[in-house]
């Protein structure tokens, strides 16, 4: 097949075409135009994205759950699932912290720019503190009690709610595995016929993916700027090294703890996970948030690496809920950031703090747009330092999340596919085959 007619290259053409219409919209004003005749195409890839998550996870994690023989297997997969989801956001925070404390970027924010962030965010920044405020406020508790739904419609409403439609699903799959085989091969059947539905829906979703993130991407490029893209220039000029501290560290940490992962512990080689992932990146960087980017992530996950079905129905919702090593690594420089700019130090022990909430934060952090940012007033907090010093970073806020929900949804793909290896349900599909031949198939099907 030649190139451009794989998806991977559509979509980052869309992306790249998306960043230059972006660019020249914002410096010939055409933010309006772009709100009333691009956005909306975005925001229609989103939503279908949107519409199958809930769906995809019923249908998935109950046949994948149904599908286990015992569930001695379930709790082994589980909690080794869980186990490396926890060390890899640990090793994100470390990484973080080492990048932040070498390069300190907070030592070159003009004092006048200081200022100026702090006026122009100032009140965007209050509104966060106060979001924060009411997720503190709750009981040590709280996450788990939320965790479990009082009704399965509510939770399927928002996909903020996601970890309850897993906690249903898995509680569903279980009750199912104790039920007489025969009493529940029906359900077992339309279960499963409705995940052949909805990873078909996927595919052709995914169809539209190249205009979805062009009008994506254009769209997040004129509402940065506004219409005036000298103030992107000005942004950053100040929070450059800010910017570079995190970007850094996410590569360092993908290009270091994903890549050692997959070279030690599966047989895929590195071209062959990077290249095979590469359509979930680019959803995830084009949306930003890793929520929507799940039915991505769980296609490329079965077809491109080979990651059986078992693991990733189980493994892929959870981390996109819980497993935040992107979000996480951002919220240990953003706070050490802010503390240095506001001329705080912050000592060994209040960095061991944050790594500890960090853990916590980025668990809690919702799988949508901006969630980080928030639950990094909690941290502040946790260290003494003021939450409103997140004025500072709000205005580079949107690319970094662009870049952090790339790692969320890598380590969640790296850490599947090490569990798949070590349960021997790793089955690398023969180079060729996968998410990027969906077009071709799909146009055979439709004749
Ligand atoms: N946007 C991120 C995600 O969905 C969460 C965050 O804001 O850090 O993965």
């Amino acid at each position: 097949m030649p190139w451009y007619k794989k998806l991977h290259w559509q979509i980052i053409l869309g992306l790249v075409l998306g960043l230059i219409y972006g660019i020249v919209a914002a410096a010939s004003g055409w933010g309006r135009f772009t709100d009333d005749w691009i956005a909306p195409f975005g925001d229609i890839f989103i939503n279908l994205l949107k519409l199958i998550a809930v769906p995809l996870i019923l249908a998935s994690l109950i046949t994948g759950v149904a599908s286990l023989s015992d569930l001695k297997k379930l709790s082994r997969i589980g909690g080794k699932t869980i186990a490396i989801y926890i060390a890899t956001t640990v090793v994100a925070l470390i990484i973080g912290l080492v990048v932040v404390n070498l390069m300190q970027p907070g030592a070159h924010v003009p004092e006048d720019m200081k200022q100026k962030l702090e006026e122009t965010y100032g009140s965007d920044a209050a509104g966060r503190a106060r979001m924060a405020e009411a997720a503190k406020e709750r009981g040590p508790l709280q996450p788990i009690v939320d965790m479990v739904p009082s009704n399965l419609f509510d939770s399927a409403s928002d996909n903020r709610n996601m970890l309850q439609v897993v906690f249903f699903a898995i509680f569903a799959g279980v009750a199912l595995l104790m039920v007489p085989a025969e009493k529940a091969r029906p359900l077992v059947r339309f279960f499963e016929s409705l995940n052949e539905l909805v990873i078909k829906m996927v595919e052709i979703i995914m169809l539209m993916a190249p205009i979805g993130v062009f009008a994506l991407m254009a769209d997040t490029i004129t509402s940065i700027a506004g219409d005036n893209l000298a103030q992107i220039g000005e942004l950053l000029a100040a929070l450059g090294y800010y910017c570079i501290a995190v970007v850094l560290g996410l590569i360092l940490h993908m290009g270091i703890t994903y890549s050692s992962l997959i070279k030690f512990f599966t047989p895929l080689s590195l071209k062959r996970f990077y290249s095979s992932i590469s359509p979930a990146q680019l959803v995830a960087f084009s949306t930003s948030s890793s929520g929507a980017t799940l039915p991505v992530t769980m296609e490329v996950a079965e077809k491109n690496l080979g990651v059986s079905e078992e693991v990733s129905s189980f493994a892929l919702p959870l981390g996109a809920t819980i497993n935040m090593d992107g979000t996480a690594l951002y919220q240990a420089v953003a706070a050490v950031f802010i503390a240095q700019t506001l001329g705080m130090g912050l000592d060994l022990g209040a960095q061991i703090t944050i790594i500890l909430t960090a853990v916590l934060a980025s668990i809690g952090t919702a799988a949508v747009p901006s969630a980080g940012i928030i639950m990094l007033v909690i941290i502040l907090e946790s260290v003494g330092v003021p939450s409103s010093g997140i004025a500072l970073i709000l205005g580079v806020d949107r690319i970094l999340d662009m870049m952090r929900t790339v790692t969320n949804v890598t380590g969640d793909l790296a850490v599947s596919t090490v569990v798949a290896a070590s349960e021997r349900q790793l089955h690398v599909p023969p180079p060729g085959e996968g998410l990027d031949l969906a077009p071709l198939e799909l146009e055979k099907a439709l004749g």
